[in-house]
């Protein structure tokens, strides 16, 4: 039988078959997946063969066999340098909620969360939250910045969770997809979770709550089926959502805009930075590349450690 894992909790794993029964199930003996050195050998979203065990009372199940991974997210796992863990595997799309102001999402966090969604081949997609509480000013700021990142191609939507607005055009986007939706705290992700499916109760908040009370919470990804025919994946508590070792040549190819043009400098191991006869300069100053973006990119090119590895943290 197959399935998806729809969460995790160490040694058991809740899939959903085709036929949308849950089934908890183990994972057969020393069953591990080549290529990744994981502290997790499964996790959320993963597609599994799995035998149903009829022995006992309960019927549970036993994975099998994993199908191949489109893409994965992972963390460093705490205590064991080499090994990551596993967040989620299989997903379709990735929002980012953006806020002009209360809070100020700063093109410096966009920018990091995209290149991150780019070094793990998941669609990154702006979600301009809180249109209804834009004056003039705070409109063209976020008009501005939806301009600079549809015209590298990344779609960009305008919503409002207390009025409404733009939430069925989200709703198509994630129709029989699965999405995960991230953004600092306060830019209204656990209000449009409530819009998107009043009632559904994700752990969000509760964890944020126990963290200021100072309580220590092991939590799980999990994902939940909304009725429209959306899959979305909850990761409460997970901080530092998505972190990629990254070598500094590399960097340049998660920015799309400078990839285009990247053949059309002069040294093909060119960084954009002093050397002669750069495309992406010469873009720059006929203003085709944005400022805000060569900004970020020299950010995350100053954070180079010794190993000349870059991190992202995406909170
Ligand atoms: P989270 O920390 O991302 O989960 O943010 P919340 O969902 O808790 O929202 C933070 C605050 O912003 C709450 O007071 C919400 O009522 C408010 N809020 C969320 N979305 C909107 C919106 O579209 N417009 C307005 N005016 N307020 C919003
Ligand atoms: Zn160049």
């Amino acid at each position: 039988m197959n399935g998806i894992v729809y969460k995790s909790t160490g040694s058991w794993y809740t899939v959903k078959s085709e036929t949308g029964e849950f089934v908890e199930c183990r994972i057969k003996g020393k069953f591990r997946i080549k290529g990744i050195k994981s502290t997790n050998p499964i996790a959320v979203g993963d597609w599994v063969t799995y035998e149903l065990d009829k022995t006992s009372d309960v019927i549970t199940g036993v994975i099998t066999a994993i199908t191949d991974r489109r893409n994965y997210i992972v963390r460093k796992s705490v205590n064991l340098s080499k090994q990551v863990h596993i967040i989620a595997s299989n997903v379709d799309q990735m929002f980012i909620l953006v806020t002009i102001n209360n809070p100020i999402t700063t093109t410096s966090f966009i920018d990091r969360f995209l290149i991150t969604a780019e070094a793990y081949g998941i669609q990154a997609v702006l979600v301009f939250n809180k249109i209804d509480t834009l004056d003039e000013t705070a409109l063209e700021d976020q008009l501005y910045l939806q301009y600079i990142y549809s015209q590298i191609g990344y779609p960009c939507l305008r919503i409002s969770a207390t009025t409404g607005q733009g939430i069925d055009d989200l709703k198509v986007m994630m129709k029989d997809k699965v999405s995960m939706f991230t953004g600092h705290s306060g830019v209204g992700k656990s209000t449009l979770i409530n819009v998107l499916q009043p009632g559904l109760a994700l752990k969000t908040n509760q964890i944020s709550e126990q963290h200021q009370q100072g309580q220590h919470t092991t939590t799980f990804a999990e994902m939940f089926d909304l009725d429209f025919g959306a899959k979305i994946i909850d990761t409460p508590g997970i901080r530092g959502f998505g972190i990629v070792d990254m070598e500094k040549t590399e960097v340049t190819d998660y920015f799309p805009e400078f990839f285009a043009l990247k053949d059309q400098c002069k040294f093909n191991n060119c960084l954009h930075k002093e050397e002669p006869h750069c495309a992406v300069k010469d873009a720059l100053e006929n203003e085709e590349v944005s400022w805000s973006r060569y900004r970020s990119y020299l950010q995350i090119l100053e954070g180079d450690d010794e190993q000349h590895h870059y991190r992202t943290d995406v909170y």
